[in-house]
């Protein structure tokens, strides 16, 4: 064997925080053929082709925004996948539903072949996805009950199951309006022909907190799931709503979806402290939420870091969480063998005054930075952060 040409490329002297293989420590990580190659204490730096020394960083299974909108130029609520990936180190990104059956093909297509990351999706239940979704023009896509064809979204997922993990619906007084339930029904028709999880979003009321739950299956996303008042998870100046709890138990996973609306401190923090902790971190970032109070997911996770959940638990709820909850296990780990996504990132104090959907501040001392990002073992050069995220004095 020729010395220098074992691995690829070899991260040196960083800790690798692991969730899936319960590993939090510093190990040399090395990579040969797109997969990873080796996971140890020390590994000879003479037997790889490139070397990146990444000590002080956290190297971490390649991050996973698990509720994004990506279906670039064709949907008035989408944003560049790449340079979304770029600044925040993610190597996979899920679209939750900006596009539906009659779309798919273009998101796929146009967006998700020619882009350098992993791109996956929830397909809308509406059959054109989420069509009005701007400052001025708001229109539910599950308003209009003929739009909503369960076996049509089936067919759509079951012929595109290398891209489509799930079924997406939106609840809420402004985007299921006047079909309410009727809405969950269809999707929770479609997931069950095409046998995937559904995401349902929760807005404001009507249909409650509650009445949504109790019909989510196993397996089933709740996104949104820290919003402010009306419909948030816990009750008036008390603890977290039953409904959750009795969810939780059955097997609904809880995933934030920031967005524009949709994370509030308060029912972060009460939810937290009453020992309910999100599944899943993700970004939801979209044209309305990138540019703040959501922007990305490494900001998203900073945020949860400084609400009190440990960084090695953060890591797992954008990384292992949301693989298994979409059913693609062989991403989010470090295991010997997996295709080589990783991100890796750095984690320094900074002064930083956090900001939720309603404008309400907290001062946090740590923020989550980038790095570098690798997909299937080709190296994604970052992208700067807008200089508001970064915390530092100017
Ligand atoms: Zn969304």
């Amino acid at each position: 064997m020729v010395i220098g040409d074992t691995y690829d490329l070899l991260l040196k002297g960083g800790r690798v925080i692991d969730p899936r293989n319960s590993l939090d420590g510093l190990r040399d990580v090395a990579i040969q053929g797109g997969r990873i190659a080796a996971v140890e204490p020390w590994i000879d730096a003479t037997a790889a082709k490139q070397v990146r020394p990444v000590g002080g960083k956290i190297v971490c299974p390649g991050l996973i925004d698990f509720h994004t909108h990506v279906y670039h130029k064709a949907t008035s609520c989408s944003v560049d996948p790449a340079y979304l990936s770029r600044r925040s180190v993610v190597s996979t990104l899920v679209d939750a539903g900006s596009a539906g059956a009659a779309n798919f093909a273009g998101l796929r297509d146009y967006v998700m072949k020619p882009a350098p990351l992993r791109i996956l999706a929830f397909l809308n239940i509406s059959f054109p996805g989420i069509f009005a979704f701007d400052r001025s023009v708001m229109f539910g896509e599950a308003r209009i009950p003929e739009l909503l064809v369960p076996e049509l979204c089936a067919e759509v997922i079951a012929a595109n199951r290398d891209r489509l993990v799930g079924v997406k619906v939106r609840m809420g007084e402004a985007t299921s309006g006047e079909v309410g339930m009727k809405a969950l029904d269809r999707a929770i028709e479609a997931a069950e022909l095409a046998d995937v999880p559904l995401m349902t979003h929760i807005g404001s009321p009507p249909p409650t907190y509650g009445e949504i739950l109790a019909r989510l299956r196993p397996g089933d996303i709740l996104t949104h799931c820290f919003r402010p008042a009306p419909n948030a998870p816990v009750a008036e100046g008390g603890g977290v709503l039953d409904a959750l709890i009795t969810a939780r138990e059955r097997g609904v996973l809880f995933d934030i979806g920031h967005g524009a609306g949709a994370f509030h401190f308060r029912s972060a923090e009460q939810a937290i402290s009453n020992g309910f902790p999100p599944d899943i971190i993700s970004s939801d970032a979209h044209t309305l939420s990138i540019d703040g109070p959501a922007y990305d997911l490494l900001h998203t996770m900073s945020k949860l870091a400084n609400c009190g959940i440990p960084l090695p638990e953060v890591i797992g709820m954008a990384t292992d969480a949301p693989a298994r909850a979409m059913r693609r296990a062989d991403l989010g780990h470090l295991a010997v063998g997996a295709v080589a996504d990783i991100s890796v990132i750095a984690e320094v104090e900074r002064d930083y005054s956090f900001r939720d959907v309603r404008g309400e501040v907290r001062r946090g001392s740590m923020l989550l930075e980038p790095d570098i990002l690798i997909v299937g073992g080709v190296t994604v050069e970052p992208e700067a952060r807008p200089f508001e995220m970064t915390g530092k004095e100017s």
